[in-house]
């Protein structure tokens, strides 16, 4: 079936070639009518210029006009031949190769010849014949002169309707003719023409539509080629792009449901297995037991809100409140909250901040949560008597202030450095998981500290630094400063 585009572009192509062919058309029948009138009226006074001296040698020898028909018509039974030899030609008496009637009709024109009283004595049209010629029409005409006197007038006047207006249509037929024919060879030329261009415009489009609606059905592993560097090159290269990040946000979509499943399924599990065993009498239902399922129910908990701030950050729906705060004070009263923790493993927590912070623009709950889950990591994996190091720094030039937690954990290995504000991501699975760690903690302070316009960082000094003298792990936010106005 031909296509709607195959359809325009053909039916455009054939408009142009047949306004190009009514304007020729138009326009030669204009340019030939200026012409032919001024050829016919410049021939006809040369004409009659040349006609008149053989008109006058008639009369000289004749001393009327009478005959002058019979002379003409004689005249038009010469041979053609010798048509154009030498018309004016006197030497050879009244029988000169002169074919007035024959010329008049080649020439498709009217000869009047009008005596010295301005009678007309002859018509070859037969219309003036007997009547008194227009003055205008004797104005235009050439005199005929015998001696000094003036014998009479010849005019040679256009045909009218016949004659040069026969040739003049002969000629425009010919010029049709020649249009129509070029139309027609044109227009073949046209279809080839778009076949050529459907095939390179509307084949890719073809292929992007079927590779579109086969994305719509689901198969997101559909790609187009990309042939040609023009507009349907660029058209193909970003629906490529467009499918490749649906499919990886697709995948994205599926890893997180799966993530989320087995992050689910190992506290539902534990809280499953045991609340059978104390139905089956198994285990005592005393106030250890239901403090155990009580972990379990908190770390879902936890993990449900965490999944839920999560998704609201990366969809863009958390909305910050932000305002100017203390950023020092607000970092003490989360280091105050670990204290307890951090004294049972006997780790020195201790702050190093300058005095002279300025006010930040921060929503602090938010900032509160993302020094804590680092203040959080760093406590569960830095081991008893370890050393946890907070620093502020501002930055004016860079317009920010970084807030550091360093641990004398045992470091992040190098290649799970880019990974770990993943989601889910673990360095060290099966420690983590018996942590209670789901791997949230890092990608929800990536989240955060972006909303606030900030950068997260981690870097393990102890592998840059083999001595063991520098620190495990090192994890830093940046927040901006509000430039002073
Ligand atoms: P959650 O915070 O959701 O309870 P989590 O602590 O395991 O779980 P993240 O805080 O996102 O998850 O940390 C991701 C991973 O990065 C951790 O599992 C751990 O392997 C590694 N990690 C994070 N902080 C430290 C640290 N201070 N020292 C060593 N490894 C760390
Ligand atoms: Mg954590």
């Amino acid at each position: 079936m031909p296509s709607r585009l195959y359809l325009k572009l053909v039916a455009a192509f054939l408009g142009v070639l047949l306004l190009g062919a009514v304007l020729t058309v138009v326009l030669t029948r204009r340019a030939t009518r200026l012409a032919f009138g001024t050829y016919t009226e410049r021939s006809a006074q040369a004409w009659a210029q040349r006609l008149a001296p053989v008109l006058a040698d008639y009369y000289q020898r004749t001393g009327s006009w009478e005959g002058i028909d019979m002379f003409l018509h004689m005249a038009e039974m010469w041979p053609r031949g010798r048509m154009g030899q030498g018309m004016m030609g006197s030497e050879s008496g009244h029988m000169m190769p002169l074919q007035p009637t024959l010329l008049g009709r080649v020439l498709a024109q009217r000869l009047v010849l009008v005596d010295a009283s301005g009678r007309v004595v002859l018509d070859t049209q037969g219309l003036w014949e007997g009547q008194s010629a227009p003055a205008e029409a004797l104005a235009l005409g050439a005199p005929i002169r015998v001696g000094n006197s003036q014998v009479g007038t010849l005019l040679v006047l256009p045909a009218g309707v016949t004659g040069a207006a026969t040739l003049e249509s002969e000629f425009l037929r010919a010029v049709n003719r020649a249009v129509l024919g070029a139309v027609i060879i044109a227009s073949v030329a046209a279809l080839i023409i778009v076949a050529l261009i459907v095939y390179r415009i509307i084949a890719p489009l073809r292929r992007l539509q079927r590779a579109a609606q086969a994305i719509a059905k689901g198969d997101l592993s559909q790609r187009v080629p990309v042939a040609t560097q023009d507009e349907i090159g660029a058209v193909s290269l970003a629906f490529n792009e467009m499918a490749t990040s649906l499919e990886r946000a697709e995948k994205a979509r599926r890893q997180m449901v799966a993530d989320v499943a087995h992050e689910l399924r190992t506290p539902l599990a534990v809280l499953q297995a045991n609340l059978e065993a104390m139905q089956d009498g198994v285990l005592p239902m005393d106030s250890e037991q239901i403090r155990v399922l009580n972990d379990q129910v908190q770390l879902l908990n936890r993990l449900v809100a965490d999944l839920r701030l999560l998704s609201l950050a990366e969809s863009g729906h958390l909305t910050l409140e932000k305002q100017p705060t203390e950023l020092l004070p607000l970092v003490q009263k989360v280091t105050g909250q670990f204290e307890a923790a951090a004294a049972q493993k006997a780790i020195h927590l201790e702050i190093i901040a300058p005095d002279n912070l300025p006010a930040l623009p921060l929503d602090a709950q938010r900032i509160q949560q993302v020094f804590a889950n680092l203040l959080d990591n760093a406590l569960r994996y830095t081991p008893e008597g370890g050393n946890i190091r907070i620093e502020i720094t501002p930055d004016p030039h860079a317009h920010k202030v970084t807030v550091a937690v360093n641990d004398t954990g045992p470091g992040i290995p190098r290649e799970d450095l880019p990974h770990v504000f993943e989601r889910f991501y673990r360095a060290d699975k099966s420690r983590a998981r018996s942590r209670g760690g789901s791997g949230l903690g890092l990608a929800i302070v990536k989240q955060l500290v972006h909303l606030h316009g900030g950068e997260v960082r981690a870097t393990s000094p102890i592998y840059t630094d083999p001595s063991g003298k520098g620190y495990g792990t090192r994890l830093e936010f940046t927040l901006p400063i509000l430039p002073r106005t």
